[in-house]
């Protein structure tokens, strides 16, 4: 299963979606029939096959490989991703951290990539996503615990009212023996700023 193939079939031709979003270009005050208009609502709604695509997932399917491996702790990252806030639907941009100490275990890294991508393209809020990866992570793979690290800017944030484009939000979620090693969580947050977290 591939991540390119993350489409929502048919959304791009759907009727209702093309009407609704006519009907916003309407109400904005904008005409939905003049010449660089009209083929949006069948851009949008084919946008939104992508942006949306992560729902037609779940973690089982991109961590379908697992290989026998005896090793410290993994980190991946930084993984750059786009995901849509649920509120405004507006974008997210930033890169998440993922880490995990094996048990007997490991996948492949661009599963690792997979993992991210299936939650970011829903309708999210930052804070769900990053435990939505650890547990995805947890559960799917057998091993002793997993750190999620997670920065973003949101333009919901620097875009409206408060225009502030300086500001990121960063969340982290940890899982198994993360919760109780205050030092593995140290070891971790120094190897990523060693890789200079952007
Ligand atoms: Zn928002």
């Amino acid at each position: 299963m591939e991540m390119k193939d993350c489409r929502i079939a048919g959304l791009r031709d759907n009727k209702k979606i093309h009407q609704a979003i006519r009907t916003i270009l309407k109400e904005i005050g904008e005409d939905p029939n003049r010449e660089g208009l009209k083929r949006t609502p069948y851009r949008v709604a084919k946008a939104y096959e992508e942006w949306c695509g992560g729902y037609w997932f779940k973690p089982k399917d991109v961590l379908d490989r697992q290989f026998t491996e005896s090793c410290g702790i993994v980190i991946e990252g930084p993984i750059s991703f786009t995901s849509l806030c649920e509120h405004h639907l507006a974008f997210f941009t930033g890169s998440a951290y993922i880490c995990y100490i094996p048990d007997k275990y490991v996948t492949g890294l661009d599963k690792l990539v997979k993992l991210v991508e299936i939650y970011a393209r829903r309708l999210q809020v930052q804070e769900r996503m990053t435990a939505q990866i650890a547990d995805g992570l947890f559960k799917n793979l057998k091993c002793k615990g997993v750190m999620v690290v997670v920065k973003a800017k949101h333009l919901c944030v620097s875009s409206r009212e408060t225009k502030n484009d300086t500001t990121e939000t960063i969340t982290s979620e940890v899982r198994g023996v993360f919760c109780k090693d205050l030092g593995a969580r140290q070891e971790v947050m120094n190897l990523i700023n060693m890789k200079d977290v952007k």
